[in-house]
């Protein structure tokens, strides 16, 4: 361990505790009411940039993806009320839940069956987009499925997108570039399964792996891409346009709880619970969830014990300045989509006047609750996703945080979501084994 770390185990009670890889909740001291306004490296018209730019796309996006064809190109998942799910946790898990209960099914996301359809989708059209209209290809007013034809293919073509990856990322970068026709590579951690990597490479993805971790990949990853000018690298650690994907979620969500008449407001408040691997997806998400509801909605983010940095980066206050193997952590999880050792740049200083806290859970009990969901509800997502219940399952540190902000008498009336950020596209072989996964033989 770092030497200078010891003062914040020593000042710190949950940072003590995360580092002898226990499961903690940690609540965040410096959420403050109305603290999106105070939010400066980011702003609500980046994301109204971003829900248009989403829009002039998907005449194109129905045009090559069938499966978008229902939605008119827009990219979304359902809201799923679980009330079986909801009685497996309060009768075996321990949880508490008063209000009611739903899964924001990103699980199954169309496209690329994760949270990252959002961000890296984005982000890639976002690029295209830029390179089209610089060109003086493409206007803004154009019908974007031209974007569809050989000419476009064939301008895309020139150029290279690049990007690390622990698998998702990959997935969503990957697929959605090569479809405009850009040469894609791939770089992919230790973590990243085989499938993942077999897909890619059929869609004509070049993917180079490493056996080293997540860090490792992007590292090698930017350097390459900084080698070559025609060469856009996708910056996870960094990237404002991932972010900025993710936060349309927060818009979107608000008007699917109004279609089911659930309100949110003082008196309704809805408590939302998103698995965070390097921050974006979860970050951004909550950035788009505290612009649309307000001090109405607490967001926490879950980890696994082994890979908690975006704990460890809050609490400490120290941010990308410290990575978990700096605590003798090994990040080595079960939950791919999660295993990230240092947190992003700039997410962690964002959200720090919106956060509520996040929770930690151990691997094992992942595959626990991902049986348990597709017993009880018949719906399979993949173990990283399960993390979004880390929080419920720890009812005495929820309740602190209830009881801190007031809210004891309403949680008969609150909304609770967790956010299943994965699952659709894992294969079936892989699917039996993780449903094998820690049964006694
Ligand atoms: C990437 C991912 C996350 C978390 O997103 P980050 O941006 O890395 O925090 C959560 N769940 C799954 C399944 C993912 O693939």
């Amino acid at each position: 361990m770092r030497e200078e770390l010891q003062t914040y185990i020593d000042k710190i009670p949950e940072v003590a505790k995360a580092a002898r890889l226990e499961e903690t909740f940690w609540i965040n001291g410096k959420k403050i009411p109305h603290g999106e306004k105070t939010i400066t490296r980011v702003n609500p018209s980046q994301i109204e940039d971003a829900s248009r730019r989403l829009k002039r796309f998907a005449p194109y996006l129905k045009t090559v993806f069938p499966e978008l064809e229902t939605t008119g190109g827009i990219i979304e998942s359902e809201l799923r009320e679980i009330p079986g799910m909801k009685e497996l946790l309060n009768k075996e898990w321990g949880a508490d839940i008063k209000g009611r209960l739903f899964l924001k099914m990103d699980s199954h996301l169309p496209v690329s069956g994760s949270v990252k359809a959002r961000g890296g989708i984005y982000e890639v059209l976002k690029h295209a987009e830029d390179l089209a209209l610089e060109s003086g290809k493409l206007k803004e007013t154009d019908d974007y499925s031209i974007l569809a034809s050989q000419e476009f293919r064939d301008f895309f073509g020139q150029y290279t997108v690049q990007v690390g990856s622990t698998g998702n990322l990959g997935m969503s970068i990957g697929i959605m570039s090569a479809r405009l026709g850009f040469h894609v590579i791939v770089h992919m951690s230790a973590d990243a399964k085989q499938w993942k990597k077999d897909l890619l490479r059929s869609r004509g993805v070049e993917v180079i792996e490493y056996a080293d971790d997540y860090c490792a990949a992007v590292e090698q990853g930017r350097k390459n891409s900084d080698q070559d000018h025609m060469s856009y690298f996708v910056d996870d650690e960094n990237s404002q346009n991932l972010f900025m994907g993710y936060s349309v979620a927060g818009e979107r969500l608000k008007k699917q709880l109004e279609e089911q008449n659930i309100p949110v407001d003082e008196e309704h408040p809805l408590f939302v619970y998103i698995p965070c691997g390097i921050g974006g997806a979860p970050g951004g998400v909550t950035y788009g969830l505290k612009q649309a509801f307000g001090d109405a909605v607490h967001c926490f983010f879950t980890e696994p014990t082994h890979a908690c940095c975006m704990l460890m980066g809050m609490a400490t206050g120290l941010h990308d300045g410290v990575s978990v193997k700096d605590f003798g952590i090994d990040g080595r999880t079960e939950a791919d989509g999660l295993a990230v050792g240092r947190p992003s740049a700039f997410v962690g200083r964002v959200v720090e006047p919106v956060l509520s806290g996040i929770a930690t859970i151990e691997d094992a009990k992942l595959y626990d609750l991902m049986r348990g969901l597709l017993k009880e509800e018949d719906i399979f997502v993949e173990p990283s996703a399960c993390a979004s219940f880390g929080a419920l399952i720890r009812p005495e540190d929820l309740h602190a945080y209830i009881r801190r902000e007031g809210l004891e008498d309403k949680m008969g009336q609150a909304v609770h979501i967790a956010w299943a950020t994965g699952g659709c596209m894992v294969p079936e072989e892989t699917r039996k084994e993780y449903l094998r996964k820690g049964l006694k033989e």
